[in-house]
């Protein structure tokens, strides 16, 4: 019989906690699972989940804009963001419940409270004692903020969801995906929008082009982006008016009703009582986990946000998996981190699998690569200036696609498949012999012949 309350002892129920839980409780484990905020985490209560439907209550301005070139008139179209947010907070709810309910009908402990390590083997929640043969730390990250004068009265991505009203104007800080998204969100229901970023094209890290283009076609749009910007101070003025300091805009001031930092978000580790336990984090505060999501004590381990790793749901929800697997599935179990896709939920939005061209470039040498930029058919008639780019990044070598892009309508949905394909190990020949669908964006993956770039 166990010494322990528990074979396995979650801190946090979202994505990769929740799945860690539900397989180790599947294999037999006896697992309790603490939650300090709501079940679900950040994906389904503030992240993925209620940004795509926010990003789709934004699309619906362009919809039934475009309709008009397919013979629709509409007339008196009008949109309300209570409404929206409370249609957003119901479902939710509902999926927060379906989690919940699952650990009840499962046999897994639900403990409400914030967790902290005493030892190697005792958490504590509040009064509460926990004793656990293996410990998950699965406490995510945060968004963070920079220590400026009046950055009180800046929001972030958790508060931007709950919102009680849409603001007129809104300046959002960064340039990465959470800001190209609330930009997308916000210009789609009407408000102005800036982007002050301090790079030099938004998207670090994506591919060039990709980042180019999607500049382009959200300044179309009507977004404003800064690039080499920095605010420096936020101020507010009696009639609730912000007040930014910045660079980049005549005057160097910027009035908005709503400031939003997406500027990076910290790993969960501040208050968990790592040391105690001897779990080493690293500079930014991450857990050092080994390809099994270990830590530097043998019986922790750690998944998702809070390792500093690739902050994705799906990445996050694979190593709780493994990491179940291998404490209960038999099976030590390592998290293959290569050609994971990802995509932008921006206003177009980007798909992206592999490597950029300049990485893969400094990684392989000699690649070939091949682009094209087209007008959709459906803007044919809607009249809309929209362009949607695809690019192909091929080892000339072994004639492996090692890197896929794509900005455009439904950029997401197409790359997954691609994906796969990717990840299988996919030549260009191969592609090349793959018969398109016609009429699609996705076919110009396929049917891509000329070298835009060959080094
Ligand atoms: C705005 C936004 C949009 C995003 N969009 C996407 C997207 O489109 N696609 C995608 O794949 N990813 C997206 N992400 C990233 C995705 O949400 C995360 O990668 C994912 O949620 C990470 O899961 P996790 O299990 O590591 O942590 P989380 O889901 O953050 O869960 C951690 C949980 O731990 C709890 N917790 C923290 N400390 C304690 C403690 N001491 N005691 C008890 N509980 C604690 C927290 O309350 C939280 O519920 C987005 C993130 C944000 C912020």
């Amino acid at each position: 019989m166990t010494r322990f309350d528990y074979d396995l002892f979650t801190i946090g129920a979202g994505s990769g906690g929740i799945r860690a839980s539900r397989i180790s409780r599947h294999l037999g484990a006896k697992v309790a699972i603490a939650e300090n905020y709501r079940i679900g985490g950040t994906c389904v209560i503030r992240g993925c989940i209620p940004k795509k439907l926010l990003a789709y209550a934004a699309h619906y301005a362009e919809d039934l804009e475009d309709a008009r070139g397919y013979g629709w008139s509409i007339e008196g179209a009008s949109f309300s963001w209570p409404a929206l947010i409370e249609s957003k907070n119901r479902e939710i709810a509902r999926l927060s419940g379906f989690y919940t309910d699952g650990f009840a009908k499962t046999g897994i402990a639900a403990i409400a409270g914030t967790a902290k390590l005493l030892d190697a083997h005792t958490v504590a929640i509040g009064e509460r004692r926990v004793t656990a043969q293996n410990v998950l730390i699965a406490t995510g990250g945060w968004p963070l903020k920079p220590s400026i004068p009046g950055v009180e009265h800046a929001i972030t991505s958790n508060e931007a969801f709950e919102l009680p009203a849409l603001p007129k104007r809104v300046l959002i800080v960064g340039g990465g995906h959470i800001a190209t998204e609330f930009a997308g969100i916000f210009n789609g229901l009407g408000a102005e929008v800036t982007i002050s970023y301090r790079g030099e094209q938004i998207l670090r890290g994506f591919d060039h082009d990709v980042r180019n283009h999607l500049h382009d076609e959200m300044r179309k749009k009507g977004v404003r982006i800064l690039l080499n910007s920095e605010v420096s101070r936020i101020a507010r003025g009696a009639d609730g008016t912000l007040e930014a300091s910045i660079t980049g805009v005549p005057g160097g001031t910027l009035a908005c009703d709503a400031v939003m930092y997406a500027t990076g978000r910290t790993p969960n580790t501040a208050h968990l009582g790592l040391a105690a336990a001897g779990v080493k984090v690293d500079e930014e505060g991450g857990v050092v986990v080994d390809r099994f999501c270990r830590s530097s004590v043998a019986n922790i381990y750690a998944v998702g946000d809070v390792t500093n790793r690739i902050a994705l749901t799906p990445v996050a929800v694979r190593e709780g998996a493994a990491v179940a697997m291998t404490l209960f599935g038999g099976v030590e179990t390592p998290v293959d981190h290569d050609d994971v896709p990802s995509a932008v939920f921006s206003q177009p939005p980007v798909g992206t699998v592999g490597l950029s061209e300049s990485k893969a470039a400094g990684k392989l040498g000699k690649i070939d690569v091949y682009k094209a930029s087209f007008l959709p058919l459906r803007h044919t008639l809607s009249g809309r200036d929209e362009r949607t780019l695809v690019k192909l990044v091929v080892d000339a070598a072994t004639e492996r696609v090692v890197g896929a892009h794509i900005v455009g309508a439904d950029a997401p949905e197409i790359i997954q498949g691609i994906a796969i394909a990717v990840k299988a190990g996919l030549t260009k020949a191969q592609l090349d012999a793959t018969v398109g669908i016609h009429p699609t964006a996705a076919e110009e993956f396929v049917t891509l012949r000329e070298k835009t770039a060959g080094k």
